[in-house]
């Protein structure tokens, strides 16, 4: 295998996650998604991927490039190959670093692990000295695109690195996670100790790894113009507001899309009955089956709603757990799959337990299942008090199901609420609401169960929601057009 790159503008996609190999949210998706649909662009992207046993296992074609320096963890070298897809990987094969198995960032008892800066640190600046020509003979980046707090180190070694010309781009998946660490981890780094200030790592006396992210990148995108605005206010910006105002020349959103091949109700095998916009008998097969994997009541004509989570109050599940009995009363149906407070899911386990044929549960993560939920769903309610894109919006629009969503975020660029001006229009994808609270989903629930009796208007919105571009095409274009922007010359394409 060659690793030599040939013309065209080249990329390194510096990631902690990637679907189909290892995931745990929505970073998986685009990292799985978007550089693919980049190279259909003509730009050259290699993925820069951390050697947990899930991504070991998954990428095909391994051979050595060359051992690299861990800072004292253990023998380290970096792997290259394909993906199953077929886009050039390079793995970072660090087995004291990154062989343990459950999620990725936490432990067994779902605390941050206790070797994340170690592990990030290193991770980051095998990225930024690869992308710089300095680890592997003909091997070099014009970009390296971090994504999340995971790989904001990159930005800050690049910056340390000298006569380096590389430049990065930082995106933010959700400001909510910023990778804090106490100052001591400094020395882990072996960053200049110079960069340990307010205009630098520094935060409250803290280290955090995606404020280097935010500070040191040459762009900052987030993953929807709305959150791109949110996260420069006091209370969007989780303590990073005034950084990313002062950032705002450098700042923007692109919203994230989604692989349109992994998600099609036409072809996808996880679901028993396939449709199309046109021919949607198959959505009414699917719910009938999924109300039987649930062991729910076959009722063909009451309202199922449906929540594919991570269960927290990010997402406001707290509210519609409590909420849970009201659309049993109201005549409606609710399918949950998901995980993560304990208390959300105790609320939904008593909420399933006292209307067993009218709520279906499952707490964990099932990729299958999730496909299949969105196929015989009639709407998916995403309560979220913020969400800087969300991806579950955009595959139940896909697979004809509607959404309920607080007006916040991605969520607000990408669902046309069914008011009467967008329903005289027969424009609307969806219903919104705010602020998040447990007054406004009930009404906005409420709102659904109307829409949903009128049955002309439903099909009328299921239909539209259906049609809706959803796929990567646009937003890889604008990636693509930043990332010429950056490095200040137009590639030609190939
Ligand atoms: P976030 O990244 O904030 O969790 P997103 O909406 O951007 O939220 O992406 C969530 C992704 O994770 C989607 O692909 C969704 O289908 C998936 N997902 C979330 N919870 C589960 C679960 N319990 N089982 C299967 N897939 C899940």
């Amino acid at each position: 295998m060659t690793h030599t790159i040939s013309g065209g503008l080249q990329v390194l996609c510096v990631a902690s996650e990637c679907y189909p190999l290892l995931k745990t949210g929505g970073l998986a998706d685009v990292v799985g998604a978007l550089p693919p649909a980049l190279k259909t662009l003509g730009v050259n992207v290699t993925l820069f991927l951390p050697g947990y046993p899930a991504i070991l296992k998954g990428f095909k074609g391994q051979k050595p490039l060359v051992d690299i320096d861990s800072q004292g963890h253990g023998p380290a070298r970096l792997l290259m190959g394909t993906m199953p897809g077929g886009l050039p990987v390079i793995v970072l094969d660090a087995p004291a670093l990154f062989d343990v198995t459950g999620n990725p960032y936490l432990d067994d008892k779902g605390l941050d692990r206790s070797d994340n800066a170690a592990r990030f640190s290193v991770f980051s600046r095998t990225a930024a000295a690869l992308a710089a020509g300095r680890l592997v003979a003909d091997f070099s980046c014009q970009i390296l695109h971090a994504h999340d707090w995971q790989a904001g180190l990159c930005c800050a070694y690049l910056k340390a690195m000298e006569a380096s010309s590389v430049k990065s781009v930082f995106t933010v998946h959700n400001l909510a996670f910023q990778g804090l660490f106490p100052k001591s981890v400094m020395a882990i780094t072996e960053l200049p100790q110079s960069f340990y200030s307010r205009e630098g790592l520094e935060y409250w006396d803290q280290v955090s790894f995606m404020k280097a992210g935010l500070v040191y990148a040459d762009h900052v995108t987030t993953v929807s113009p709305t959150y791109a605005l949110e996260i420069q206010s006091d209370e969007g910006g989780m303590g990073m507001g005034g950084l990313l105002r002062a950032r705002s020349e450098h700042l923007s959103g692109i919203l994230n899309g989604i692989d349109t091949n992994v998600w099609d109700p036409q072809t996808d095998g996880h679901i028993p009955f396939h449709y199309s916009p046109r021919a949607r008998a198959g959505k009414a097969r699917n719910k009938k089956a999924l109300q039987d994997r649930f062991g729910m009541r076959a009722a063909p004509d009451v309202p199922l709603f449906c929540v594919i989570s991570r269960l927290t109050t990010q997402k406001g599940l707290d509210v519609l757990a409590d909420l849970a009995d009201h659309i049993v009363l109201s005549g409606g149906q609710l399918a949950v799959l998901g995980s993560g407070d304990r208390a959300i899911e105790m609320a939904f386990r008593q909420a399933r337990d006292r209307h067993p044929s009218e709520i279906g549960l499952k707490i964990g993560y099932d990729e299958p299942l999730a496909h299949h939920i969105q196929a015989g769903a009639d709407a998916i309610i995403i309560p979220s008090r913020f969400e800087p894109c969300g991806l579950t919006q955009l595959y139940a629009m896909r697979y004809g199901t509607v959404p309920v969503a607080g007006r916040v975020g991605g969520l607000n660029d990408t669902i046309i609420d069914a008011n009467p001006a967008a329903l005289s229009k027969a424009a609307a994808t969806g219903i919104l609401f705010h602020p998040i609270n447990h007054h406004t989903l009930a009404m906005a629930l409420d709102r659904a169960f109307m829409l949903y009796r009128d049955k002309k208007i439903w099909k009328q919105m299921l239909g539209n929601a259906m049609k809706q571009s959803v796929g990567w095409a646009l937003s890889a274009k604008a990636y693509k057009d930043l990332f010429t922007d950056v490095i200040g010359k137009t590639v030609s394409e190939r």
